[in-house]
């Protein structure tokens, strides 16, 4: 049976700042999907699950509807669209932030919402982990995608698995381009870790086996592309199907072991590590440490069970710990590079960029000890290192070629010039 998952999340408020949604706008979002689940051959679901990590609401639903389907996409603006009613009632901060189309044009895509969706035929004993994050963004994935698919040392899958061990297909887009590559492992593997350098840019899209088996799909929706401005961070949402001819689930779980630095934070302008969480937990108000919590599910005709709470088990608490260690570490440089983004990234440009003004503005030319200013100097031209000259050759009985002509006074001048550049010092 082909089934389609599809996640579609979105921060439509938080109570007293970015923290979480509120009951009541969770409840607007429960009402209007539930009440498309299939019923008498009525409605549009198979399940649905609805949660929430930090300020972002996500909604899962299964279906056989297929990816990029409009009635789905549309039940989650609606959903989305009735929460933000909630929210401007009850004062939420930041009500509707990621809606950024007045009205609904077939997908979501573009218009604010982060979707991951996949179509695949269902395993007897389907598993898959979705793993959604807040105070990021997309490329925040890109480490524990890494580890999960192409380094060995975090997935002994990798090896002794046959099926991952003959190498996978991995999608990378160009965010800033909107362009997309398909990579190949294991010969495309030093163009991926080169794309994935630079997590702003380059984002992990999907994943799929040799034989095209989909394993994962990610958002990967920037919003300040699409509004123009500064709208709020765009965190990722991925689906993740485990174990058998994909990494086990703790395979995948385990890449997020290792609380690597990311960007979001505050005011989306800050390196942070990625701090595992429970299910429902709240953002952060330590400034906003970026968090990943893990779905773990189970699924059969479409119908879910689950989730289990990922990083939940006492386990986690420890990496929890490392993750605000590291958080305190790099925070205590406060305003200092790399703590946060370069300027380009700085999402609050605006104000970044009229305290600039000011500093260009007090800019003034650099006077030498003499009083004079200082220009800066033409770059010095590099001489070319004169061929070295041939040996002279022992006179011969051959008479010259050509007869030597007698220079120009022009041609003169020129040749006393070009003796008088200096030979390049020789070396001992
Ligand atoms: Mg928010
Ligand atoms: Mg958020």
């Amino acid at each position: 049976m082909k089934i389609t998952v599809t996640v579609i999340k979105a921060d439509v408020g938080g109570i007293g700042g970015h923290t979480r949604p509120s009951d009541g706008l969770l409840n607007a979002v429960k009402n209007m999907v539930r009440s498309q689940m299939i019923r008498n051959g009525k409605g549009l679901l198979i399940d649905s699950y609805m949660g929430y990590c930090g300020d972002d609401i996500h909604i899962v639903m299964t279906h056989t509807r297929g990816t990029d389907n409009k009635e789905i996409h549309q039940l989650a603006w609606r959903a989305f669209e009735a929460a933000t009613k909630v929210a401007k009632n009850e004062g939420l901060y930041g009500a509707g932030q990621d809606l950024l189309k007045d009205s609904f044009s077939g997908n979501v895509k573009g218009m604010g919402p982060g979707v991951a969706e996949m179509t695949f035929e269902e395993r007897p004993n389907e598993a898959f982990t979705i793993y959604a994050a807040d105070k990021t963004e997309p490329g925040a994935f890109n480490y524990p995608f890494y580890r999960m698919f192409v380094d060995t040392l975090s997935n002994t899958g990798l090896i002794v698995n046959k099926n991952l061990a003959s190498g996978v297909k991995i999608n990378v887009m160009d965010v800033e381009k909107g362009k997309i590559a398909q990579l190949v492992m294991w010969q495309d593997k030093p163009t991926l870790e080169a794309a994935l350098m630079y997590p702003g840019r380059y984002v992990v899209s999907s994943v799929y086996t040799r034989d095209n088996q989909p394993i994962l799909a990610a958002s990967t929706d920037r919003l300040h592309n699409i509004a123009g401005k500064y709208v709020g961070k765009d965190d990722p949402i991925c689906i993740i199907r485990t174990q058998k001819d994909f990494p086990a689930t703790e395979e995948a779980g385990s890449a997020f072991s290792n609380p690597h630095l990311v960007a979001g934070n505050t005011r989306g302008s800050h390196h942070m590590p990625l701090m595992p969480v429970k299910l429902n937990s709240s953002a952060s108000i330590n400034y906003a440490i970026p968090i990943v919590s893990a779905l773990v599910f189970s699924m059969h005709n479409g119908k879910l069970v689950g989730p289990v709470d990922g990083f939940g088990t006492a386990d986690w608490d420890y990496v929890r710990q490392i993750a605000v260690e590291r958080a305190i570490a790099i925070r205590s440089q406060g305003f200092v590079h790399p703590a946060t983004l370069v300027p380009e990234e700085l999402e609050y440009a605006e104000g970044y960029r009229a305290r600039m003004n000011v500093l260009w503005s007090k800019m003034r030319p650099i006077s030498d000890a003499k009083g004079h200013q200082m220009h800066p100097q033409k770059p010095q031209q590099i001489a070319k290192p004169q061929q070295p000259t041939k040996p002279q050759q022992a006179p011969t009985s051959k008479p010259a070629q050509k007869p030597q002509q007698k220079p120009t006074p022009k041609m003169a001048k020129k040749i006393k010039k070009s003796r008088q550049v200096k030979a390049p010092a020789q070396t001992q």
